[in-house]
């Protein structure tokens, strides 16, 4: 396995735009290293797209939805090119996987059985859905029909993470062409390689123009995407602050947006838990991804009753963490993304510490191996909810806990923050569980379970945490218009 990524540093991939169905040619644009995080070497070498190259992916987006096939085929039609993509992707399972884990850090285990076969699920997923997807049909009296119907909305400026590069994006592409849209796809300049692989792989599935993508800097290549007047949404996933600044390029063109954006969720966790359960979601969703998930339940609350054993038997789990090389069987935690991502990780250890909470475990960069961005899974016990490492999206293996002493206090204190993505809870009475569950401000609530998506419902979050929902009927509400048409006979 080694030997691959052994083969990208000694020869570096080349990462360029695809445009109207053809990739472009490598051009003096500015060059930017893409680092495997574990050895710190270059795997990749990034050409910028330029404003230029930007532009001429916008257009054939535009050419493609205004002149070309895709939104006039048939569903079945539509569904066949989804399912080809599904196929594609589920052939290269192993390179994407390893090309994912090479360049993100993210254990081998975790993109080979969860973020590669989502991607691939995605397409199945809508191409399923689409059959079903229809409008509304409303009669006021007799031969006067309204009807609701939803078009494509046009074409799509589609801007990915670096956390889950492949699964995240193939969402919004899926989701964006199953509904007849065409797109420019802008994923992470530090994770370009899965996307980049995938439109070599899908080359020829689609008519010309349906995809294209850009590569680069959120500061140029994105801005340049999202302040094209050509294009008409831009559905994206990343942090609030980039959110931001993309609501405020669109708004003097109008343009709408789905926004999913960072977390700090709670996960509560009552004396009448299933302990155990309990214990190994809260280590999941701390930890899974290196931490680094939008929905980590890393605010962990725990009631007095069972806080000296929950938090004892934690703090050992978190420091029995096997950190290593992602590639390798068994590594539990790989490195952070960047050095600036582990710096970040330090000065919230540092900050925990100067504000008064206790170290459970971990709390420094891990030393034991020489090079890599690695961070020691970190557990802190925090005395109150104000102070940052309670309030902050850290977004790497962090884990701060809490002790609360009544249902109404807890509640009160996992919706005290800016965001509201996911509530998890965990009680075996059903009436708590059901009121906790209505309580929470936030997209989605998980009730005695570990992370759990479900396409056929929606994903997104409340307050800072984004706008709109992915999934289903929210996809189709992003990736559409609603036209109403009112006919009397
Ligand atoms: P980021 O905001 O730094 O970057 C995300 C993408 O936006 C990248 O492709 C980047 O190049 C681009 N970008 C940056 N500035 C831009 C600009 N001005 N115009 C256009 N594009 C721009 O986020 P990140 O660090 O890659 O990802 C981590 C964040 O993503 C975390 O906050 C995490 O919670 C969030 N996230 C949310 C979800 C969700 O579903 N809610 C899922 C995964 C990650």
């Amino acid at each position: 396995m080694s030997s691959f990524r052994d083969q990208l540093i000694h020869s570096p991939l080349t990462i360029t735009g695809y445009v109207g169905g053809t990739f472009l040619k490598p051009s003096p644009a500015d060059e930017i290293p893409v680092i495997d995080p574990t050895t710190e070497r270059r795997v990749a070498t990034l050409l910028e797209s330029s404003v230029d190259e930007v532009d001429r992916a916008v257009t054939a987006a535009r050419a493609a939805f205004d002149r070309g096939p895709w939104r006039r085929l048939t569903v079945a039609e539509r569904q066949t090119a989804l399912m080809a993509i599904h196929d594609v992707i589920l052939a290269h399972a192993d390179e994407l996987a390893m090309l994912e884990t090479i360049n993100t850090g993210i254990p081998l285990s975790q993109t080979r059985n969860v973020h590669i076969p989502r991607a691939a699920y995605n397409f199945r997923f809508f191409a399923e859905y689409i059959n079903q997807a229809g409008g509304e049909v409303f009669t006021q009296e007799p031969g006067l029909l309204s009807m609701v119907t939803y078009e494509p909305i046009g074409v799509c400026a589609l801007i990915g993470p670096w956390n889950m590069p492949l699964g995240l994006t193939a969402m919004k592409i899926a989701g964006a062409l199953a509904f007849g849209n065409t797109c420019v796809v802008k994923p992470s300049e530090l994770t370009p390689l899965t996307v980049t692989r995938l439109m070599e792989r899908i080359e020829g599935v689609l008519p010309q123009g349906v995809i294209n993508l850009v590569n680069g800097r959120g500061q140029v290549t994105g801005h340049a995407l999202v302040s094209h007047p050509g294009i008409d949404m831009v559905s994206f996933t990343g942090g609030t602050v980039t959110g931001a600044a993309i609501l405020t390029a669109l708004a003097k063109g109008i343009k709408g947006s789905a926004m999913e954006l960072g977390g700090k969720s709670a996960n509560i966790v009552f004396a009448d838990a299933d302990f155990d359960r309990a214990l190994d979601a809260a280590m999941m969703s701390s930890f899974m991804n290196n931490g680094q998930m939008c929905l980590a339940g890393s605010r962990i609350f725990v009631d007095r009753r069972i806080a000296d054993r929950f938090i004892d038997t934690f703090s050992r789990r978190v420091a029995a963490l096997r950190i290593g090389d992602p590639l390798a069987d068994g590594t539990e935690v790989g490195p952070m993304i960047n050095h600036a991502q582990r710096e970040r990780m330090t000065r919230y250890a540092e900050s925990g510490l100067s504000e008064g909470a206790s170290l459970l475990a971990g709390g420094h960069r891990y030393s034991n191996i020489n090079t890599g961005y690695f961070f020691e899974p970190t557990a802190m016990l925090a005395p109150s909810n104000d102070i940052a490492i309670c309030r902050e999206e850290i977004f790497g293996p962090f884990a701060a806990l809490q002790i609360f002493d009544d249902e109404e206090e807890v509640i009160a204190k996992a919706n005290e923050s800016d965001f509201g993505l996911v509530g998890y809870v965990w009680t075996q009475d059903l009436d708590r569980s059901m009121r906790a569950a209505a309580a929470l401000r936030t997209g989605t609530v998980l009730v005695n379970t570990p992370i759990v998506r479900d396409l056929r419902t929606g994903f997104g979050g409340y307050k800072q945490s984004g706008l709109g929902r992915e999934g289903a009927k929210g996809s189709q509400a992003m990736f559409t218009e609603m036209k109403t048409t009112i006919v009397a006979r």
